[in-house]
């Protein structure tokens, strides 16, 4: 059977050109980047210079990047970090990603203040709801640049300016948008960003969290004194050196691969919504990522058992996600829809197509007869 990969959201094949880039760091550059030997002095300087790579691609200073072990990393490291650091106020969004969610929580369950802020329909946060919620005081503003289940972009500049006005934090998890859509720290206007090397052709396990200077994060690890103290443990050389080999090709060739990709994306969309009048596209229709895609069927129109709408099309050869998580052994469906005010049948009637460099047009027609096979079976009659 042949199989169909569209689900680079989650996560994307290491290009072949940063595995070459890699393999020295892998091999003969073995040497600890701390040690002041020659041999560390090699890795030290590649170590380095992936750093000033990766400040160059979002619009940073080399002393701002602190390499993780990902985006789930980062993204804790700016919330704990940030509220350890200042004692406040938490502000987050309902529609962000567990690792930045999940953080707000854990400091709400140890008694600080949280406040989750709503999104609309399209899952966008409304500024004006923010400059209301910074009024009652905030340390740090977590709001994500672009959203991984439905691709919505948030107006984080406008967001960014209110914090400045009331002198919060303001961090942007930007593991979905980078690659994809233009990051740069100075026009988001953000202290603190998270990004994460395997959602553009990286390795997996690498990360970066961007501090501005001057802004005060804690570790959550204590150790040696690597990456400034802010991420103490032997440095991965040959991760972070294919961390910033894919950033470096992301951002040169985002332009040409996202016309592409937005011409797939596009062509599905108008497929899936022609054939069927259940179907509805979630995310904003004006801001949003340019290869992802994420539809709806409507269980008002078309009743069946969404959550296995992904396992039957995975029967058929489609990798895809869903709009539900597997949670203590029960479907639960994603928070981000029903944040954004979907029912919970049509939230678990979900599809997330992600597209990449593989994907090509006959893979859309393909996915839509599938589709048309598995939607007539399993859409109960009325
Ligand atoms: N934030 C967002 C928006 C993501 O999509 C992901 C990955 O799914 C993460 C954070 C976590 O990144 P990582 O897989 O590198 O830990």
């Amino acid at each position: 059977m042949q199989h169909i990969y569209l689900d680079h959201a989650a996560t994307t094949p290491l290009d072949p050109r940063v595995r070459e880039v890699m393999e020295p760091y892998l091999g003969s550059m073995f040497a600890n980047a701390s040690s002041v030997h020659w041999h560390g002095r090699q890795t030290k300087a590649a170590l380095e210079a992936a750093r000033a790579t990766v400040a160059q691609a979002i619009g940073a200073h080399p002393s701002e990047v602190f390499f993780t072990s990902g985006g789930t990393e980062a993204d804790n490291l700016a919330v704990l970090g940030t509220a350890a650091a200042r004692q406040g106020r938490v502000i987050t969004a309902a529609s962000e990603h567990h690792a930045v969610l999940d953080a707000c929580l854990y400091l709400r369950s140890r008694g600080a203040s949280v406040h989750v802020l709503p999104v609309n329909g399209e899952g966008t946060v409304d500024p004006a709801i923010v400059e209301r919620e910074l009024q009652h005081g905030a340390a740090c503003i977590s709001v994500m640049h672009a959203n991984n289940e439905v691709g919505t972009v948030q107006p984080v500049r406008e967001i960014a300016d209110l914090a400045a006005a009331y002198g919060a934090i303001v961090h942007t998890d930007a593991v979905q948008s980078v690659g994809k859509i233009p990051v740069s720290v100075d026009d988001l206007g953000v202290h603190l960003l998270s990004l994460s090397a395997h959602k553009f052709y990286g390795p997996k396990g690498i990360g970066v969290l961007y501090i501005r200077r001057g802004v005060e994060v804690e570790p959550l690890v204590h150790g040696g004194g690597q990456e400034r103290g802010k991420r103490p443990g032997t440095e991965n050389v040959a991760m972070a050196v294919g961390c910033a080999e894919a950033l470096r090709l992301a951002v040169a060739e985002r332009e040409e691969s996202m016309a592409r990709l937005v011409l797939l994306r596009d062509r599905l969309e108008q497929a899936l919504t022609g054939t069927f009048p259940a179907a509805v596209v979630n995310g904003s229709r004006t801001n949003r990522l340019p290869q992802l895609l994420s539809v709806s069927f409507d269980a008002a129109r078309a009743p069946m058992e969404g959550e296995m709408l992904v396992t039957n099309l995975d029967l058929e050869g489609i990798s895809v996600s869903s709009g539900s998580a597997c949670t203590s052994g029960s479907v639960q469906p994603s928070h981000v829809l029903l944040a954004m005010g979907r029912d919970q049948a049509t939230a678990k009637a979900t599809v997330r197509f992600s597209f990449g460099s593989a994907s090509t047009a006959e893979d859309v027609d393909t996915v839509l007869s599938v589709m048309q096979r598995v939607i007539g079976r399993m859409v109960r009659p009325r």
